[in-house]
């Protein structure tokens, strides 16, 4: 993959002894990928990601993964609440709910794809670490969002998807659920409708699709039940 390079200013040395093991997608919300280009190198603005890829599948390179990004904000996920000490972000074109949210185009979802894997190979980072802006920050962010190819890109190594069976089907009950979403990572603190309609933008998007977003279905306690069990099998070694 070509990556062009356009630094940003916007960034610092990671927190001591902290190294990337999350892998945070964005969308610009803006209205062109030069637009966000601008603001990520804006002295003014203070963000800036590690990568930004544009609808083409064009990537650029804006700090170095070894250096600490302001992409995350305020934000949580496993207890870790400097996200952006630990982690590498992309911010991936689109016009996002702000100006008219579209489907990613698959030139560009495959330029992530193949971005994300070299990203994942150096830096180890396990599949439940791939994870959406609005996983870490679900008061605050909605990004990537509902569209977001989530289940193909963990057909391609990128991220995990619930494992369910079309029978799986169990009563929703909002204390199983708060539970399972904290062993997933998920900040629990947070009001549990705004928590869940994280999990389902990127774990169930169809409830979207009906805006029955924030309601648990039948299906909720399954895949997050699939999520956590995946999540232990891969984890490394002893916390
Ligand atoms: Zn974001």
């Amino acid at each position: 993959m070509i990556i062009a390079e356009a630094p940003s200013p916007n960034f610092g040395p990671r927190a001591a002894g902290k190294t990337p093991r999350l892998l945070i997608l964005h969308y610009t919300d803006t209205k062109t990928a030069f637009e966000a280009l601008q603001i990520l190198q804006s002295k003014e603005r203070q963000v800036s990601a590690h990568y930004l890829v544009d609808e083409a599948g064009q990537a650029t390179r804006m700090v170095p993964e070894e250096m600490r990004a302001w992409h995350a904000g305020k934000s949580f996920w496993e207890g870790e609440t400097d996200v952006n000490s630990v982690s590498i972000g992309i911010e991936i074109q689109n016009p996002g709910h702000t100006y008219g949210y579209v489907r990613f185009p698959e030139p560009q979802v495959k330029a992530v794809a193949e971005l994300c894997r070299g990203i994942i190979a150096r830096h180890r980072i396990l599949a439940n670490h791939v994870l959406a802006h609005s996983d870490i920050a679900p008061e605050r962010k909605r990004d990537p969002g509902e569209l977001f190819p989530w289940h193909y890109l963990s057909g391609q190594g990128v991220g995990l998807w619930p494992k369910i069976d079309e029978d799986d089907k169990v009563t929703p009950d909002q204390e199983a659920i708060v539970s399972l979403l904290g062993r997933y990572g998920y900040d629990t603190k947070i009001d549990f409708k705004i928590l869940l309609t994280a999990f389902q933008r990127h774990f169930e998007p169809e409830v979207f699709e009906v805006e029955d977003e924030g309601i648990p279905t039948r299906r909720t306690i399954p895949r997050l039940e699939s999520l956590v069990k995946q999540k232990l099998a891969l984890r490394p070694r002893a916390a």
